[in-house]
């Protein structure tokens, strides 16, 4: 989702406005707010989000607040899953039994 301002809470410092990547971050000459002139354009890369000094809590995310553990409070993975081309999680976190993956004989298909 593009992101957006809550005018009410913006005192256009600008901040956002010299870390946006795509220049969309604009402040309204009128209301000395920041605003953002093309949503379509937007990385969504959230930058402006973190550098925001009004702490602002970003409404995307699905799960609960805390709710997600630190990697710390994981297990150390073992020497095997460390030499795994998995994820860490994979494949449970994606609720799936394997990934999916091409065996040798379907390499094959597109050649002949
Ligand atoms: S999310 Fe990224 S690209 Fe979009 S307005 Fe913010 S800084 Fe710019
Ligand atoms: S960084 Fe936050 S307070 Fe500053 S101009 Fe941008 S939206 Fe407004």
């Amino acid at each position: 989702m593009p992101t957006f301002v809550y005018m009410t809470r913006c005192d256009g410092c600008g901040q956002c406005v010299d870390i946006c990547p795509s220049d969309i971050m604009h402040i309204d000459t009128t209301y000395r707010r920041a605003f953002n002139i093309e949503p379509n354009m937007c990385w969504e890369c959230y930058a402006c989000v973190k550098a925001c000094p009004q702490d602002f809590v970003s409404p995307i995310r699905t799960t609960p607040w805390g709710s997600i553990k630190s990697p710390a409070e994981y297990e150390a993975p073992s020497a095997e899953a460390m030499n795994s081309q998995q994820l860490a999680h994979e494949p449970e976190a994606l609720k799936i039994d394997a990934l999916p993956a091409l065996t040798p004989d379907k390499f094959k298909q597109g050649l002949v």
